[in-house]
């Protein structure tokens, strides 16, 4: 095992960050400098507004 850092977002290797929030190695591309958060974190503490656990009603597609 490595601990070179798998992204835990896309799980490419490459993960420099760490999330100051949950603490998950991420990849630049999944990391939030402004707030030291991981892009997951970072949408939550910053509205959230389009979050996988809760799809709004925004995306309407039923019958
Ligand atoms: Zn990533
Ligand atoms: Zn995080």
């Amino acid at each position: 095992m490595s601990v070179a850092g798998l992204c835990t977002v896309c799980g490419n290797q490459g993960a420099e960050y760490t999330c100051d929030r949950c603490g998950s190695l991420v990849c630049d591309r999944h990391y939030e400098p402004s707030v030291g958060f991981c892009v997951e974190c970072a949408g939550e503490v910053s509205g959230g507004r389009n979050q996988d656990t809760q799809p709004d009603g925004t995306d309407t597609y039923q019958f």
